[in-house]
């Protein structure tokens, strides 16, 4: 029986109470009235008592309408902020939806997402996240019509119905204000932070006139807002829809290829630091796309991270590079991981069982990771690497120098290998500014014990530079490209045979 059968069967009975008291009570004036016997005390209780029962069955009625009242309320709102949560607002957009096209008006739909929540939240804990929940809350709220509603759909995602939007400059101003209102930073406790938001908007019904359509169309736009930078608001074009729907084609397509073995890792050699030897190998993943040939892995590796694929395409890289390094005994073989595939939580297992499987030494594989691994959970990221290293594999912090805070994760975790980025030795001059932070790299990387690397070595005189500082390892172009595992052997003989790559220049050979 649901509250409002209760309510009614409430009211039936307490209907028929008081009917049957108000009977009693005429049948019994009417029966002793003649008999000159009434006791009027007895009358004014039994009147009394219908009273009292109807007033009782009222009294319940109205009870039962407030808890319902409430808990529609509270089904339809997000605790902490007391907003419309997803639900409320499906509602809400649904009966606008109706209502502009009768009135033939427009409304915008807006989507927003917080810039770099998770980090607020890591960084400060969950109650300066719930705190800043609640002021950004109170914030957008004061920059909003009263026939405006906003709306808490998840976590740090919000939603804004613009009512009666005459022109879309309406909805600009709106977004203006609101970046605007939350561009001054927020107290949490003692600390001050600032919070970004990126938004996106589409209105109704120019772009769409269902709901799930409108909100697809935001969230797409909310996504460009996010890629071009955040911190801004972007409506969605046309224009989105043709790209995501390429982006889909691609994404089911790299969803085969991993499944189906249609992606190659290639291995640049790695050479000691006078360049006459090779002492390991990176692997670098490739993928043969069926129309648009050979893709580099800039062009997918990301959007595997953005739709969850990354685990399965790193797993099968590392799978495959392992069970290629049985051809190499005596080299180290480095494989790059993906932040997000290092966050996850089953990655150290995970490289335990593909050891356990290929047969592949521990102390052959080197694990590269980049500053962004780190940032995000610092404590679970040291975990793995103290278990990583604990194994006796070498972890190494690739793309050294172009983070904002390479120095702190050196202090705090545990790396064997610094690889310096290949943008600083690009347009090194010996005496310019490149060569001192290099030189200054090379420099700490040895005093804290550290292998230093140099990659995207392709001039005899950034060998003759490198070297001369002391640097352990270099690659690049110079002495060879990504080669495929069937070409390494040839490239060691090479090495072998001669002291050098046959690809280098002489100059090289004055570097040694
Ligand atoms: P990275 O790990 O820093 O790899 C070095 C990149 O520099 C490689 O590009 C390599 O081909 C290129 N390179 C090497 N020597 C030279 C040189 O002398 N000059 C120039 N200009 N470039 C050189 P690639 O293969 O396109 O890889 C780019 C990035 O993609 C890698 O940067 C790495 O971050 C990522 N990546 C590659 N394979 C994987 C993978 O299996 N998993 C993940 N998560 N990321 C990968
Ligand atoms: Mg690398
Ligand atoms: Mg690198």
């Amino acid at each position: 029986m649901n509250l409002r059968d209760f309510r009614q069967g409430t009211l039936q009975g307490s209907a028929i109470l008081a009917g049957i008291a108000l009977v009693a009570l005429a049948t019994f004036i009417a029966f002793v009235a003649t008999q000159q016997a009434i006791d009027t005390f007895f009358i004014a209780s039994a009147m009394v008592f219908s009273v009292y029962v109807v007033w009782q069955s009222r009294r319940t009625v109205r009870r039962l309408t407030e808890s319902e009242a409430k808990a529609k309320q509270v089904a339809g709102h997000d605790i902490l902020s007391g907003l419309p949560n997803r639900f409320l607002f499906n509602d809400l957009v649904d009966s606008e939806i109706g209502r502009c096209t009768r009135s033939k008006t427009s409304f915008a739909l807006f989507y927003l997402d917080l810039d770099r929540f998770k980090e607020i939240n890591d960084t400060f804990g969950h109650d300066a996240g719930d705190q800043l929940i609640i002021s950004i809350t109170t914030r957008i709220t004061r920059v909003l019509r009263q026939n405006d509603r906003l709306a808490r759909l998840g976590g740090d995602e919000f939603g804004i119905l613009q009512t009666d939007v005459k022109d879309p400059r309406d909805s600009a101003a709106l977004a203006q204000r609101i970046l605007d209102a939350l561009s001054v930073p927020f107290d949490l406790g003692e600390r001050q932070v600032f919070a970004g938001i990126s938004i996106g908007i589409a209105l109704c019904p120019q772009d769409s006139t269902d709901r799930s359509g409108l909100m697809c169309l935001a969230d797409l736009a909310l996504y460009r807002a996010k890629h071009e930078g955040r911190n801004r608001y972007t409506f969605f074009e046309a224009r989105m829809g043709e790209h995501l729907r390429l982006r889909k084609a691609i994404e089911d397509e790299l969803r085969q290829a991993i499944a189906n073995d249609g992606l190659s890792v290639e291995y640049q050699p790695v050479m000691s630091g006078d360049g006459k030897k090779m002492v390991g190998l990176e692997a670098l993943v490739r993928w043969h796309h069926p129309t648009q040939g050979n893709l580099p892995p800039e062009s997918f590796v990301s959007l595997a991270e953005e739709r969850g694929l990354i685990v399965p395409l790193g797993e099968w890289v590392l799978r495959r590079a392992c069970l290629d390094a049985k051809k190499w005994p005596g080299l180290r073989v480095a494989v790059n991981v993906s932040p997000i595939q290092f966050r996850h939580k089953e990655f150290v297992s995970s490289v335990v069982k593909i050891l356990q499987e290929t047969g592949m030494e521990p102390q052959r594989l080197e694990l590269e990771l980049t500053e962004g691994v780190v940032i995000e959970d610092a404590d679970q990221a040291e975990n793995s690497i103290i278990e990583l290293r604990a194994l006796g594999i070498r972890m190494v912090l690739d793309d050294f120098g172009t983070g904002y805070s390479s120095l702190i994760y050196l202090r705090r975790f545990a790396f064997d290998k610094i690889k310096i980025d290949r943008s600083f030795l690009q347009y090194m001059e010996p005496s310019g500014e490149s060569a001192i932070i290099v030189q200054s790299i090379v420099q700490l990387g040895r005093a804290l014990g550290l292998t230093v690397n140099a990659e995207g070595i392709e001039t005899p005189d950034q060998v003759e530079f490198l070297h001369a500082l002391g640097c352990d390892e270099l690659q690049g172009f110079l002495f060879s490209s990504s080669l495929a595992a069937d070409d390494v052997a040839a490239f060691a003989a090479s090495v072998e045979g001669h002291g050098l790559s046959a690809k280098m220049p002489l100059a090289v050979a004055r570097a040694g």
